[in-house]
C-alpha cells in the first residue's frame, strides 16, 4: 500500500510500505479523509515530539478494514473516526486525569503510524463511530474540533462574554463557532485576509477587523474596556504579545496557536497582577473526542466551509514540505487512495 513517510527531519516522500495487519487489540482502518495540520510541518522540521521514520496524519476517518485478536464490538465496513491520543494509563499524569501530559505519551501520526496512508492500524479503543449523515471529511475534523473543545472546557467562557479571536484559519473559526453558540454576546475576529473575515462572519463572528494600522482603533471602539476573552489562533509571537492590550481587567487570554518553540514574548507582570488576568495554554486534547463528535453530529459546528483543498498523498508531501505552495490554504483534506 502507499503511504507518506517522513524518514528523518527534512526527508519526506510517498512510497510502498507493507500493509499494516492489525495486532492484538487493534483494528486496521482504510483511510478515506485525512486532514493536514501545522503539526505535520513541525514533524517534518523536527520541532515536535516525533520519532522517525513516521507516517504522519493525526486527523482522519475511514472504514474498518480488518479486526485484530481480542477486539469485539466492531465490524468490517463500519465508518469511524480515530482519536490519535495514546496514553499509558499508568504514569503520574495519567493517574491524575491529565493524560495529554502522559510521561509515556504517544500519538497516532506523531510517534505511531498515522492516517496519511491507504491503511493504518490503531488501537480499537481509539475508534469512534461516525454517524451516517457525516462525511469522512467531517469525521477527519473531529480531532481538531476536540482540541478546541478541550480549550473551551478549560477556558469556561461565560454567558455574555465579549470574545476576541486572532486568526481566521480553521482553528480560529472553530473557536468562533463554539463561542458564538456558547453564549458570547459578540465574537470579533481579526485576520489579515478579507476572504477569511467574510467566512468568519458567515460562521458566527459579529464583527471582523482587518489586521493592520487601524486595528487598535477599531477594537477599542468595539470594546472600550477590553474583551472578556482573547484567544490567539495564529501562533505568531508578536500577535500573542499584542493580545494583552485588548483583554479587560479580570479577563482571560488563551494561547492556542502553536508558536515556534524557541520564541519569547514580553509580558508585563504588573499588568497581569493588577488586572487580575488569567492566562491559559491548551495542549492537544484529552477525553474530549465524544463531545467533539456530538457537536459535529448535531450540526453545531460547520466544517465543510473550512476545507480549501482536496488532494492526494504526493501533493500532501509537497504541502507539508513547502506550505507556501498553498498560500490560500484553509484545511487541506488528503484522500490517500486518490492518485495525482
Ligand atoms: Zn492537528
Ligand atoms: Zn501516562
Amino acid at each position: 500500500m502507499r503511504a507518506l513517510v517522513v524518514d528523518a527531519v527534512g526527508a519526506i516522500g510517498v512510497r510502498e510500505v507493507p500493509y499494516p495487519k492489525p495486532g492484538h487489540g487493534q483494528v486496521t482502518v482504510r483511510v478515506e479523509s485525512s486532514g493536514l495540520c501545522g503539526t505535520d510541518s513541525h514533524i517534518y522540521h523536527g520541532d515536535f515530539l516525533s520519532t522517525y521514520p513516521v507516517i504522519p496524519g493525526h486527523e482522519f476517518a475511514g472504514t474498518v478494514a480488518e479486526i485484530g485478536d481480542g477486539v469485539s464490538g466492531w465490524e468490517v465496513g463500519e465508518r469511524v473516526a480515530v482519536d490519535p491520543s495514546v496514553f499509558c494509563h499508568e504514569c503520574f499524569f495519567c493517574k491524575t486525569d491529565r493524560g495529554n501530559h502522559c510521561l509515556n505519551w504517544n500519538g497516532i501520526g506523531v510517534t505511531m503510524p498515522g492516517g496519511l496512508a491507504e491503511y493504518t492500524s490503531v488501537p480499537a479503543a481509539n475508534l469512534y463511530r461516525l454517524a451516517d449523515h457525516l462525511s469522512f471529511d467531517e469525521g477527519a475534523f473531529i480531532e481538531p474540533v476536540s482540541c478546541v473543545v478541550f480549550g473551551h472546557r478549560r477556558l469556561k467562557p461565560q454567558s455574555g462574554d465579549k470574545a476576541l479571536v486572532f486568526g481566521a484559519g480553521p482553528i480560529g473559526l472553530l473557536h468562533t463557532q463554539l463561542l458564538a453558540r456558547g453564549g458570547a454576546s459578540s465574537v470579533t475576529v481579526v485576520d489579515l485576509e478579507e476572504r477569511r473575515l467574510n467566512l468568519a462572519r458567515e460562521l458566527g463572528a459579529r464583527y471582523t477587523v482587518a489586521a493592520g494600522p487601524d486595528q487598535d482603533e477599531q477594537l477599542s471602539e468595539l470594546a472600550p474596556h477590553g474583551f472578556d476573552l482573547v484567544i490567539d489562533a495564529t501562533g505568531v509571537p508578536k500577535v500573542v504579545e499584542n493580545a494583552f492590550r485588548y483583554v479587560m481587567p479580570t479577563g482571560k487570554i488563551m494561547f492556542f496557536g502553536v508558536c515556534p518553540k524557541d520564541e519569547t514574548i514580553q509580558v508585563s507582570p504588573f499588568d497581569v497582577y493588577q488586572q487580575d488576568l488569567e492566562i491559559y495554554g491548551s495542549f492537544a486534547l484529552r477525553y474530549t473526542f465524544y463531545y467533539a463528535r456530538d457537536l459535529m453530529t448535531e450540526g453545531v459546528v460547520r466544517v465543510e466551509p473550512l476545507i480549501s483543498h482536496h488532494i492526494g498523498l504526493e501533493e500532501a508531501a509537497e504541502a507539508i514540505a513547502d506550505p507556501g505552495r498553498y498560500p490560500d490554504r484553509m484545511k487541506i483534506m488528503v484522500h490517500p487512495s486518490r492518485s495525482r
